[in-house]
């Protein structure tokens, strides 16, 4: 299958003055394929919402490519030429609460993209917004009403509809469900799932939850403290994970199931996620790492195939 979306060394750093530089993401190469879902991983802190947001242009990237259908997109997001290409990739976002104009109405919201990227009348946007509310499972009477008059999940679907109105290929889901109730979770991940299915779109999807991750993607990278650690097959990395920080994570993942969970030994990360101000030298996971070495403070690995697997993996280990 080709591929659909592709950064190549993507970086991302803030300057937070004081000569201070944040290393939100460092030179991440990430290919994703058409119709392919891929999940990224990594504690909070990791990177991965900048990864996404400047994948599609929200922040301007320090460095690096990304290139949409082969073509470079623009160094500068704010122009004519973005702006085609943007409406072909959208963003589904955490916070369904903040995420949304609390005063405009549910129709206005998920017919803005419409009203600034088409010639449609408002005849014909009013017909889509009440189309993409029954795609969503919502009712086309709720195009008059207001956010806080839906729960969370409810607003999540607006916040889907709002994404997918314009027809995408290319879609970045950031944490679409953590902020929802774990009864809701599941509904909305099987919505984004038919969704996927219908449209043939092409998904990234960030979260922290790597159960929820393995479920929905094909495949699964792994991010610590701004770089890609481990990728690969979605099921190969989450049951035989080669970094030890993907071992860890695995290990320290809360099982769905309460009777599985109360039987496992978990293991939990010692130490807390290095600040993206001070980037050690070496390996970046050096300072938790229970199999870390000489080489590991000195040099840095890269990111390389593993040769039995399909896997890269970025650690002295291999
Ligand atoms: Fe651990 Fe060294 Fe591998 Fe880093 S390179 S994950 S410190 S073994």
């Amino acid at each position: 299958m080709s591929v659909l979306f592709e950064t190549i060394e993507l970086t991302k750093h803030f300057s937070i003055g004081k000569g201070q530089t944040v290393h939100a993401v460092d030179q991440v190469s990430l290919a994703i394929a058409e119709k392919e879902i891929v999940g990224l991983v990594g504690e909070s802190g990791s990177g991965k919402s900048t990864f996404g947001m400047t994948a599609l242009g929200l922040h301007d990237k320090t460095s690096g490519k990304v290139k949409f259908k082969g073509e470079d997109l623009p160094q500068k997001y704010q122009s004519r030429d973005f702006q085609k290409m943007a409406t072909s990739m959208q963003m589904i976002f955490q916070d369904p609460y903040s995420s949304l104009n609390p005063r405009m109405t549910v129709g206005e919201i998920i017919g803005e993209g419409l009203k600034l990227h088409s010639s449609q009348s408002g005849t014909s946007i009013r017909e889509r917004v009440a189309h993409w509310l029954e795609q969503v499972g919502l009712h086309p009477d709720h195009m008059s009403r207001y956010p806080h008059e839906f729960s969370g999940g409810q607003r999540q679907r607006i916040g889907i509809a709002r994404a997918l109105i314009l027809e995408p290929e290319f879609v970045v889901c950031d944490e679409p469900i953590s902020a929802l109730d774990v009864s809701v979770q599941a509904q909305v991940v099987n919505l984004l799932g038919d969704l996927k299915e219908k449209m043939g779109l092409t998904l990234l999807f960030i979260a922290h939850d790597l159960s929820m991750v393995r479920y929905v993607s094909d495949r699964m990278a792994v991010m610590y403290l701004g770089s890609v650690v481990e990728l690969g097959p979605a099921d190969d990395v989450y049951f035989q994970p080669r970094h030890p920080y993907t071992e860890i994570l695995v290990n320290s993942n809360p099982e769905p199931d309460p009777a599985t969970e109360k039987q496992r030994t978990s293991t939990t990360i010692q130490g807390e996620i290095p600040s993206p101000v001070n980037v050690p030298q070496g390996c970046r996971f050096a300072s938790r790492c229970p199999r870390v070495m000489e080489i590991c403070r000195e040099q840095t690995p890269s990111l390389i195939p593993l040769k039995e697997l399909d896997r890269q993996v970025a650690c002295h280990l291999y």
